[in-house]
């Protein structure tokens, strides 16, 4: 039995012929908090959507919890807990009716189900909301029941696409505190995200997906190391463009900089994943 939770071996999906997912395989192993970064189109959600059995991928090996997602899609299903975009919550029932539901889709028996509704709620703070209706709630809020819905029937591996987009500062804190302690009682999880800071806060590692390929994976610091320590920024002098260079650590930067007699515009700072992810996948523009 591996230890893998999450394992893709050379998996494509096809639109109209197109690779959309292309010859992807990596490991998220158990217990692990694995991102998958990468620009719009990357194909990062139908990753998901495969990996959740909600479409079938055209050539590969996916497995979840040691299940294949196309023969085996039922256990797979009772294995994960499933966090969304697009699958939200039902605005016209209350908080604790949003979660009944779910625990009768997942055919949880009636003497656990209270108990479990109540210790879930308890956990994302959303226990003197239970009677409000879910359209009451504000977006942080929505998220979290979203998350305690997604953890009821005790699932072994989380997928969280994009858990703190559209929030706050603050709310999206809170929402890494509760998503960084789930990983602190061994669940494993794994998020898309486009928050360079989230993945570098939460994640033990990332993969790196451009065009429907993984281009990198790795720890933030393996990347950092990988890609140099830090970087030189020079705004350009005709069209205030920013180079970005990278160097194995400051000094080096440093001593790079100081090579230069004119050093107006430039920069030496430590290098992040937002410097490595724009690297990696090239500036575009939405
Ligand atoms: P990401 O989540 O990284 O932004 P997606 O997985 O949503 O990327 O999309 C990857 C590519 O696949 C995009 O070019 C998108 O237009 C295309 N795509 C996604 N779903 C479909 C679909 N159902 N039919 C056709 N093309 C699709």
């Amino acid at each position: 039995m591996s230890d893998s939770a999450v394992l893709l071996e050379n998996v494509y999906k096809y639109y109209n012929k197109t690779p959309v997912v292309n010859a992807l395989s990596f490991q998220v192993q158990k217990g692990e908090m694995f991102g998958l970064l990468g620009p719009n189109g990357a194909g990062k959600s139908t990753t998901i959507r495969m990996l959740t059995t909600l479409t079938i991928p055209s050539e590969g090996k996916i497995e979840v919890s040691g299940f294949d997602v196309g023969r085996q899609s039922q256990q797979v299903k009772r294995s994960i807990g499933v966090v969304l975009q697009q699958t939200s919550v039902d605005g016209d029932l209350t908080v604790w009716e949003n979660m009944e539901y779910h625990a009768r889709l997942h055919q949880m028996p009636a003497a656990i189900q209270r108990q479990a509704i109540g210790q879930y709620l308890e956990y994302v703070e959303l226990t003197d909301r239970a009677d409000a209706m879910v359209k009451t709630l504000s977006g942080g809020m929505k998220r979290r029941l979203q998350i305690a819905r997604a953890l009821l029937h005790q699932p072994e591996v989380l997928f969280l696409d994009e858990p703190t987009v559209g929030l706050d500062p603050q709310t999206r804190r809170r929402l890494w505190e509760i998503i960084q302690q789930l990983k602190d009682r061994g669940m494993t999880i794994l998020l898309t995200t486009h928050y360079m800071e989230e993945a570098e806060f939460l994640c033990d590692r990332i993969g790196i997906m451009d065009a429907g390929k993984l281009i990198e994976q790795g720890t933030p610091d393996q990347l950092r190391r990988k890609h140099g320590e830090a970087v030189v920024i020079t705004q350009q002098e005709q069209d205030g463009k920013l180079d970005f260079q990278f160097f194995p650590d400051l000094d080096q930067a440093n001593a790079h900089v100081d090579q230069h007699r004119d050093r107006t515009g430039m920069m030496v700072r430590a290098s992040n994943l937002e410097d490595i992810f724009v690297e990696l996948t090239g500036r575009k523009l939405d």
